[in-house]
């Protein structure tokens, strides 16, 4: 609803009654204690009114090696970079900004001749 006008302060707090957030219900997993929506899988151990339903493990297991799988690729893909635990778009950042304070060193060093 649009507001075209001025309302008085009662009627805008009448308005804002409903706009407290409420907690989200929680169930506790029969399996592992965790706490997880009601009427939906347990998003920790992958279980579902007391039996197996996705197996969350293996879909850890699968995540990690895909994300490692990527992280040598992109190794290979811009060389590695030694010690430094930057990102390879990081590292690239902080050449550019080397290069910028070179570039102003000259500057100045040519102001002062
Ligand atoms: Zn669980």
């Amino acid at each position: 609803m649009v507001i075209r006008m001025r309302h008085t302060r009662a009627h805008t707090a009448n308005r804002r009654s409903h706009h407290a957030l409420k907690a989200p219900t929680l169930a506790v997993c029969s399996n592992c204690g965790a706490k997880h929506r009601p009427h939906h899988m347990c998003l920790d151990c992958g279980f579902y009114k007391g039996r197996m339903v996705v197996d969350m493990s293996a879909k850890k297991k699968a995540r990690e090696e895909r994300l490692q799988a990527k992280k040598e690729a992109i190794q290979a893909q811009t060389g590695d970079y030694g010690q430094t635990d930057l990102a390879p778009v990081e590292a690239e950042k902080v050449e550019e900004k080397v290069e910028k304070v070179e570039v102003k060193e000259e500057k100045k060093k040519k102001e002062a001749k």
